[in-house]
């Protein structure tokens, strides 16, 4: 599961259909107005994405 940057819900990668890259990281949304929420101030909520914490078992 990713994450939802702007309400912080989980979203299927799969199928997310909203997504965005930004920076060379993909975004999940789940819905179009997260989606453009995110597109109005990447900046912002690609930063609090990174402060949430990594899952262990994904970091080397
Ligand atoms: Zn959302």
């Amino acid at each position: 599961m990713a994450m939802d940057p702007v309400c912080y819900g989980e979203v299927d990668e799969e199928n997310a259909t909203h997504r965005v890259n930004y920076q060379g990281q993909e975004f999940y949304f789940c819905t179009a107005s997260c989606r453009k929420k995110f597109e109005e101030k990447p900046e912002k909520y690609a930063k609090l994405a990174t402060k949430f914490p990594i899952d262990p078992h994904m970091s080397c």
